[in-house]
């Protein structure tokens, strides 16, 4: 879709809208261990999108005939509030959530190591409060530190941020008017600790120059948002032990 008239994605300092350069992220901040009843959770702000992503598992599977015999299922569920954009969005699956959900299973089960686990399902929810844009790879990169909460065994996390183009410029992270006026949309998720691509789709044309360029800034990307996922499993760690030295008596108080 063309821009409004007046509306510049780009200004001619290369500048976006919001002032990042091309290659910078949204702000992210992610918090590990936030629901209670989940197995695993993590509530993550990517810019204006809010995420929470709740893992139970591995449990067994019902009805027995969807059973695996040799390994787990990650099932996920992608699912948009109401209140999550600007026009009320009607509760419920539509085709873009079944689609969204489908992707997210097939990104998370090549790092999940499911034959450890036959006859069970891994059951991923990802809850989208707020969308402005980029919310699979939001609910993808939120999964996996969930999954990494409830303990699950995997080969690594996977990370994920979408590039684009916007006025013939190659841009990382795309917000909701860069999404909705820009050319192309690309959204990537790799496992960072082995390179592998989980994810990869493609709105829109880049020449082959671009495409390379916008790969190598998701990439680059995805490493930095690895590290953010790691920190976050370290702070929930940190946080426990702090709240178990708290509740236990000093030492003196023990030899009293
Ligand atoms: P992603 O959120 O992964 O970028 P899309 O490209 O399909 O996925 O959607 C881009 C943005 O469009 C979303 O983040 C959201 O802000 C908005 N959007 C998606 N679906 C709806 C909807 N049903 N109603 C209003 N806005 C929507």
């Amino acid at each position: 879709m063309k821009p409004p008239p007046g509306l510049k994605l780009i200004d001619e300092n290369g500048r976006r809208m919001d002032g990042r350069r091309p290659d910078e992220l949204r702000k992210i901040t992610m918090k590990a261990g936030v629901l209670k009843r989940a197995d695993g959770s993590c509530y993550l702000e990517w810019g204006n999108n809010k995420v929470i992503a709740g893992v139970y598992g591995p449990r067994e599977v019902h009805p027995r005939h969807d059973q695996d015999a040799t390994q787990a299922i990650v099932r996920c569920r992608y699912s948009m509030s109401p209140f999550s954009v600007d026009d009320r969005k009607r509760p419920g699956p539509d085709r873009r959530s079944q689609e969204i959900s489908k992707l997210l299973g097939e990104a998370l089960s090549p790092v999940v190591l499911r034959q450890m686990f036959p006859r069970t399902a891994i059951d991923v929810f990802c809850e989208i409060l707020e969308a402005e844009a980029g919310t699979r790879c939001a609910a993808l990169t939120a999964a996996s530190v969930a999954l990494a909460d409830a303990g699950i065994p995997m080969k690594g996390m996977v990370a994920s941020v979408a590039a684009g183009k916007i006025d013939n410029t190659v841009v990382l992270d795309l917000r909701k008017e860069e999404d909705n006026f820009g050319d192309t949309d690309l959204p990537v998720a790799i496992i960072p600790k082995t390179g592998e691509i989980v994810l990869l789709q493609m709105d829109g044309h880049f020449t082959d120059d671009e495409f390379d360029v916008a790969m190598q800034y998701s990439i680059d990307a995805c490493h930095q948002i690895h590290g953010m996922q790691k920190q976050a499993l370290r702070e929930k760690y940190l946080d426990a032990a702090v709240e178990k030295r708290m509740s236990e008596p000093a030492e003196s108080e023990v030899m009293l």
